[in-house]
């Protein structure tokens, strides 16, 4: 086993199984986005009444676990949200903020399932198993895309990078509302 991490967020523990679920790494983990329980309904309850902005809530590991800085931008431009906005807002009873929660709970799947399938997104000497590299980097819609135009179909939007919570955020001033 090879263990290398470009960007150094990483490190490596040995548990037994049976102490997962209690280990203190993994107690406080939030929610399995590819698990079946990630929904509409459940993001809105998650998130109401919180002023946290999307952003920052989304890349919350108690929240929602194993979502990075990448994944989170890409999610928020499928799903059409501006970054900035309070997650709170998801909440509302309207028929439109039930539709939107339920967007960005499939939003955040197809995004990891894209990446997933792509290999995932190769930063400079990130390589699979089989020495290949991920591509998905290639299939970015904002991030890193500072200053390009927005690929969403009708949007003539540029993409913008902004810091949130010391982190770099792309996204889409025109279609992310
Ligand atoms: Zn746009």
């Amino acid at each position: 086993m090879i263990y290398n991490d470009p960007r150094r967020f990483g490190f490596m523990t040995l548990v037994e199984r049976n102490e997962l679920e209690t280990h203190p790494l993994f107690a406080q983990m939030g929610l399995e986005p590819l698990g079946n329980a990630l929904n509409g309904e459940l993001l809105a309850e998650l998130f109401k009444d919180r002023k946290t902005p999307f952003k920052s809530a989304l890349l919350n590991q108690k929240f929602i676990a194993g979502l990075g800085n990448i994944y989170v931008c890409e999610a928020l431009w499928r799903a059409g949200i501006d970054p900035r906005r309070a997650v709170g807002t998801l909440a509302k009873k309207s028929a439109k903020s039930k539709a939107e929660a339920e967007l960005l709970a499939v939003s955040i799947r197809d995004v990891l399932e894209d990446a997933i399938r792509s290999g995932g997104s190769s930063l400079k000497d990130h390589v699979q198993t089989d020495g290949s590299l991920g591509y998905f980097q290639h299939s970015f819609a904002v991030y890193d895309r500072e200053r390009e135009v927005c690929r969403k179909d009708g949007c003539s939007g540029i993409v913008e990078r902004i810091v949130q919570s010391g982190r770099s955020t792309f996204f889409c001033p025109r279609c992310q509302r």
